[in-house]
């Protein structure tokens, strides 16, 4: 594999998962990539929001006011970017709390539909397949899951810092924490929950860099920033109804999968 690590540039790397896209595992920092990733843009239609996010909008509305919460405890400045804001749940909480002139940006034309909508000219949208981005400075700036969906993560985020984040600006970053014990797990329960949710729980499809609690830390120093606050949280994933005893069994054992890759939630200001 003559694909350097993302995370450290090592080159000691291993093939974990062999399918429609090949899963790394670095031997030098244990980070993981998939090569080569499949874009995922254009899976963000207005049904994908539909069916991911309507059933759990109660819960993001909880989380997202925590965070909001926890920007207001560090003082956090507006006016806040969204850098993957979906259908704008979090820039609603951030209206909600005073927070003005927020900004969305994503790769998804239904979704910054669907954020004007619910927001009109009370934030401001950008989309992402735009050639360039504007030229602001915001106090603060979000990754909400969204930093795993970019492609050349580290020279996009250090753009963002350098370029559209302010002086002393706070940087929030939610991610999974996917580490090897969890993937050793995964591989172990594969006969039972299968190829398709095997692949799906450890993010080799759709995915480009994934992180854990340690090559975060150090991808957040690599931005120039410090970090303030770190927590971690349950994964928010809704389960379809199961049916019989087999299919109970197996969200069962899908439930406790999910449960070892909490979010890392990341609070940390711009040097
Ligand atoms: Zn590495």
């Amino acid at each position: 594999m003559n694909v350097p690590c993302p995370h450290c540039s090592g080159s000691r790397l291993q093939i974990v998962l062999d399918g429609a896209s090949k899963s790394l595992h670095c031997r030098d920092c244990g980070g993981r990539f998939n090569v080569p990733a499949r874009s995922t843009d254009a899976l963000y239609n207005i049904g994908y929001y539909f069916r991911n996010y309507t059933p759990r909008r109660e819960l993001q509305l909880h989380q997202f006011r925590n965070y909001v919460t926890l920007l207001q405890e560090y003082g956090a400045r507006g006016p806040v970017l969204d850098y993957g804001c979906g259908s704008g749940v979090l820039l609603e909480v951030l209206t909600e709390a005073g927070f003005e002139d927020s900004c969305g940006a994503d790769v998804s034309v239904d979704a910054l539909a669907v954020v004007k909508q619910k927001l009109g000219n009370r934030v401001t949208t950008i989309p992402l397949q735009r050639e360039s981005f504007p030229d602001t400075k915001f106090g603060t700036i979000c990754l909400m899951d969204s930093l795993s969906h970019i492609p050349d993560v580290e020279q996009v985020a250090n753009r963002l810092v350098q370029e559209n984040l302010a002086a002393g600006g706070t940087l929030l970053i939610r991610t999974p924490n996917i580490t090897d014990s969890y993937f050793r797990l995964a591989r172990l329960l594969k006969p039972i929950i299968g190829l398709r949710a095997y692949t799906k729980l450890t993010f080799a499809d759709f995915r480009y860099v994934l992180f854990n609690d340690k090559n975060i830390r150090r991808f957040v120093k690599r931005l120039g920033c410090e970090i303030l606050h770190e927590r971690e949280e349950d994964e928010m994933l809704v389960y379809p109804p199961s049916r019989g005893i087999v299919s109970a069994g197996r969200t069962v054992v899908l439930k406790i999968l999910q449960k070892r890759i909490p979010s890392m939630v990341i609070l940390s200001r711009k040097q």
